[in-house]
């Protein structure tokens, strides 16, 4: 068993209920949910002219192989009913792997640690609720130490 940090992403239709989807099939099809952080809103990064994302991180504990993993996540965003492959454009789900346990990944179609981790503070603010002394395999960091270091300054809020 691994432990696995993903981050839930999402700024079409019902945004909450979209969170709450994918966090039933995930919890079905890939492993137990272990701890959920709040979920905050995020203004729109990269591709700014689009809708406000709601952003959630999930650690789960799970038996499958990153590449199964990936493929198994992939699934749900279709189901889900991810309309749209514009790279950071608008999506009903995006679900991306941001830690699988203390392991370094680099092929093609995936690369773990998620390479934009530590420069999204949409990533390191429910990462760090979750994951505050977990270290980056790579950055040699943890998470509370690459928040702090994390000079993205896009607006990030606790949503409810
Ligand atoms: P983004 O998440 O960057 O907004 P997409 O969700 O469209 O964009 O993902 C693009 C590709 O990123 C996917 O096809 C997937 O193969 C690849 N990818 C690489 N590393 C990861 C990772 N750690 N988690 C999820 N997807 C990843
Ligand atoms: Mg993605």
């Amino acid at each position: 068993m691994e432990k696995v940090f993903l981050l839930l992403g999402t700024n079409l239709g019902d945004r909450a209920a979209n969170l709450s989807s994918a966090r039933n099939l995930i919890a079905f099809r890939t492993g137990q949910i272990m701890a959920t952080s709040a979920i905050y809103e995020t203004a729109p990064w990269g591709k700014i002219d689009q809708p406000g994302f709601l952003n959630q991180c999930i650690e789960i504990l799970t038996m499958h192989a990153p590449e199964e993993l990936l493929r198994i996540l992939q699934k749900i965003e279709k189901e889900i009913g991810r309309e749209t492959t514009e790279k950071w454009g608008p999506r009903l789900i995006d679900i991306d792997i941001l830690f699988y346990g203390d392991r370094s990944i680099t092929l093609e179609q995936l690369t773990i640690p998620h390479p934009y981790l530590h420069q999204r503070r949409f990533t390191l603010l429910p990462l760090a609720e979750i994951a505050t002394n977990i270290k980056h395999p790579v950055l040699n960091k943890t998470v509370k130490q690459l928040l702090k270091a994390c000079d993205d300054n896009s607006d990030v809020q606790r949503y409810n």
